[in-house]
């Protein structure tokens, strides 16, 4: 079989290695940073850990039978702040809990389910505002959707495709009154109140786990891919070092990949363009007290918040900060043409946020302060965005180039499902070599 190079040691290149491994084929990856994990990497800093952006495990495919990790179930409460003058929060997901919404609203929400009921089967939405407008109704809309999704994506939401994933149930008249509103799941908080986190604390385990089982030789850190050459079939790197490929998987995001290749058709430049993203500023603190909202997760669509998502990782795992103490993630998107922010900037307008809705009132508590910036942090599907994707990959892949996991499929994907798209692009190779022979 000719050579294998992955390049990227994320949750899709560590599952692509595994699974090559399992089936006895020999790979060689290769990872820019001194340790495996991409975005599920973790910081330890004064007995605090902080993961790169908040991450828990919601489903554990098969591929995790094969790691020795020590995972604890975690239950916890998350919340809405709406979008209503008075400062107003209320369990999470508000589908569930309308029965604790003012009486004004239930009403409102109330005609809006008559209509959309009345209008059934509606017509296809156009984008994802018409979407989500459609699924929620205008009351909720208003009160919660509208707001945080704007400012997840710093992006105007009739100008992203209406297929865009999203797990928005519509509401139930007997939500409104209480009915059911009590079951398990709903009491604390919908798709996200149980999930498994890492015992020991740091979502970094889980890739320590994976790389456990892959042979050491074959795994090179601190190498970044700086040229792709897919006429010599031939990659290089920061170090000058240079290796020959047959099937090439990377997981770093599509536009990065595209700068890197060697005399690439305008065609697919110009299709990489097109390709749309938020950044985000995550923002992790260490607080040497306890503090006081009793969730874990909480989300604001609010407009005098700059962020859309608070969480208090310590609420699901003690382990996360030393006794007596919690921490706090906030995640603020940013994009350098469309919403422009600077990091002191960021730093500012999240305190404020955190102030005024009661979470953090003084900062005298901080015990350690850490921000950091993810380029690539949500992709965005507008009209374009799937012409572009088939574009490139058909160039990628009639050259042996396959792109992996979020950011190299360009897909939103839970950590789960960057494993299977590792899986799968090992797969695909070894269907390839197959059919060669
Ligand atoms: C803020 C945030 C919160 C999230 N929370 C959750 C959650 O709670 N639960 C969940 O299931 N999922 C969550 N996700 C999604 C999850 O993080 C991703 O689906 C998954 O980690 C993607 O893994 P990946 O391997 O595809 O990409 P990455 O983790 O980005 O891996 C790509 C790898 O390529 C390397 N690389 C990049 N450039 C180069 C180069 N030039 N040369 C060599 N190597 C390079 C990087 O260092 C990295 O290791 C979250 C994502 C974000 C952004």
């Amino acid at each position: 079989m000719s050579e294998i190079i992955l390049i990227g040691l994320g949750a899709s290149g560590l599952a692509c290695a595994m699974e090559l491994q399992q089936h006895g084929i020999a790979f060689t990856a290769f990872e820019k940073e001194p340790v495996p994990g991409g975005l599920t990497r973790s910081e330890r800093v004064d007995g605090f850990t902080f993961d790169y952006g908040p991450h828990i495990i919601l489903d554990t495919p098969k591929l995790f039978d094969r790691l020795s990790l020590d995972l604890e179930d975690c239950a916890c409460q998350s919340t809405i702040f709406l979008n209503t003058a008075k400062i107003l929060s209320i369990p999470s997901p508000i589908q569930h809990h309308l029965h604790l919404l003012p009486l004004a609203q239930r009403i409102r929400i109330f005609s809006d389910i008559l209509r959309r009921n009345a209008n059934q089967p509606s017509l296809k939405p156009n984008n994802f505002h018409e979407h989500i407008l459609a699924q929620s109704g205008k009351t909720l809309f208003g009160l919660f959707f509208e707001g945080y999704e704007s400012k997840r994506l710093r992006f105007p939401l009739t100008g992203i495709d209406a297929s865009m994933p999203n797990r928005i149930q519509p509401p139930a008249l007997a939500h409104l009154f209480g009915v059911g509103a009590m079951t398990a799941q709903s009491a604390c908080g919908g798709h996200d109140a149980r999930f498994k986190y890492p015992r020991a604390g740091g979502i970094d385990n889980l890739p320590n786990a994976m790389m456990a089982t892959l042979p050491n030789g074959q795994i090179h850190f601190q190498h970044v891919l700086t040229e792709i050459d897919l006429q010599k079939k031939q990659v290089t790197f920061a170090n000058r070092r240079q290796v020959f490929f047959g099937h090439l998987v990377l997981s770093l995001p599509l536009p990065e990949i595209i700068l890197l290749l060697k005399n690439v058709p305008k065609a697919i430049t110009e299709a990489a363009e097109q390709l749309v993203y938020s950044s985000l500023y995550i923002l992790n603190l260490g607080i040497d007290e306890p503090l006081s909202p009793p969730w874990a997760i909480g989300r604001t669509p609010r407009q005098d918040t700059d962020f859309y998502r608070v969480t208090i990782p310590t609420h699901y795992s003690k382990a996360c900060a030393p006794s007596g103490s919690d921490s706090l993630t906030v995640e603020v998107a940013h994009h350098e043409q469309r919403y422009p922010l600077s990091e002191q900037e960021a730093r500012q307008r999240i305190y404020a946020g955190l102030k005024q809705l009661d979470i953090l009132t003084s900062p005298d508590h901080i015990a350690v302060e850490w921000l950091h910036n993810v380029r690539y942090g949500h992709i965005i599907y507008n009209h374009k965005t799937r012409a572009a994707l088939e574009l490139i990959f058909s160039y990628l892949n009639e050259n042996g180039v396959y792109g992996c996991g979020k950011y190299g499929e360009w897909r939103d994907m839970l950590m789960s499902h960057a494993m299977q798209s590792g899986i799968n692009t090992a797969q695909q190779i070894i269907s390839a070599t197959a059919a060669k022979k």
